[in-house]
């Protein structure tokens, strides 16, 4: 047997999965089948490359439970949401985007566990409470928009919002603003004066740092009220804006605490089960040797 496939294959294995395009590079799988193999399920968990106009085929097979049940990945998140039944958290259907769906008693849920996962990250390796804070977003695409919308729902006192492309940003803070009317939520076009702001936590949820060569685009050092900072990414392990924040002796971490976060819940929606699950997880990761 393939000691990388969870178990051993028969007519009774269950089929679990990741719809997007590209996938390959998914962790999904790694992390799913370990656990599957730990707790000595008959489930394997694949990653399937889905052609864009064929999403919906592709939700009549976990309609019809070929596939229990699957993640979304770019660029499916948003367009998942018309081959479903119910959104049945409020949180989730203000996002407007899913990346998880459940087929219970023959109807589909959708739910969102990066918002949950996020927040569980900050809260467990930062120690940060966003409530009554200043919160400063870098990038205004679906990660941003996630994050964004846990950061208003936490009660968050003021959330500024950056993003290379500033139309972009504006709408998403046009967007949020309507739906948490009692929230300050803003675009910003520059960081030059961000110090002035004292944001009490920065979080990257753009894709700015992917490459060694991408800069940190504001004066970290200017911040002396030393802000907590989240980076998103986690392949590099440390971006530019993480090696500074750690050099400077900030509170910094990577996303792979938020990867596994959402793992573990989409996991726990589909089977119940909850103990150890995110432990595997993070082990697995720690020795996966990526960089
Ligand atoms: P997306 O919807 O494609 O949005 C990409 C965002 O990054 C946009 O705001 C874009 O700005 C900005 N951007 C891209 N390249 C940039 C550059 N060179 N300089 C400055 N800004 C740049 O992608 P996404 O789903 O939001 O993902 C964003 C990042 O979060 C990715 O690195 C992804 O891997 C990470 N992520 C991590 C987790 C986790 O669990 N840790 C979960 C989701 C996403 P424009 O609008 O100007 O193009």
């Amino acid at each position: 047997m393939n000691p990388k496939i969870s178990t051993l294959i028969d007519s009774s294995t269950q089929v679990y999965g990741v719809f997007g395009n590209p996938v390959s590079h998914s962790l999904s799988p790694l992390l799913h089948n370990a656990v599957f193999k730990e707790l000595g399920m008959n489930c394997i968990y694949l990653a399937f490359e889905i052609q864009e106009q064929t999403l919906g085929i592709a939700f009549e097979g976990i309609r019809s439970k070929i596939v229990r049940g699957v993640n979304l990945t770019i660029p499916f998140k948003e367009e998942a949401l018309n081959f479903i039944d119910e959104i049945p958290e409020d949180i989730d259907r203000g996002v407007g985007a899913i990346n998880t769906v459940v087929n219970k008693d023959d109807k589909l849920f959708g739910y969102n566990t990066d918002v949950p996962g996020f927040l569980q990250a900050i809260t467990n390796e930062l120690e940060f409470k966003p409530a009554g804070k200043t919160v400063l977003v870098l990038g205004a695409g679906g990660a941003a928009r996630a994050v964004a919308f846990a950061l208003a729902y936490s009660n968050a006192e003021r959330i500024l919002l950056s993003n290379r492309n500033f139309d972009r940003a504006v709408g998403l803070a046009e967007y949020l603003a309507d739906y948490f009317p009692e929230s300050d939520i803003e675009a910003i076009a520059s960081l030059d004066n961000i110090a002035k702001e004292k944001p009490a936590l920065i979080v990257n949820a753009s894709a700015c740092g992917l490459k060694g060569s991408d800069p940190v685009s504001f004066d970290l050092k200017a911040l002396n009220n030393a802000p907590s900072v989240y980076d998103l990414i986690y392949s590099p392990k440390e971006t530019k804006l993480l090696k500074e924040a750690k050099s400077l002796g900030f509170k910094a971490a990577n996303g792979l605490g938020m990867l596994v976060n959402q793992a573990a819940l989409s996991f726990t929606l589909w089977t119940g089960k909850k103990e150890g699950v995110r432990e595997k997880m993070l082990e697995v990761l720690k020795n996966a040797n990526h960089n």
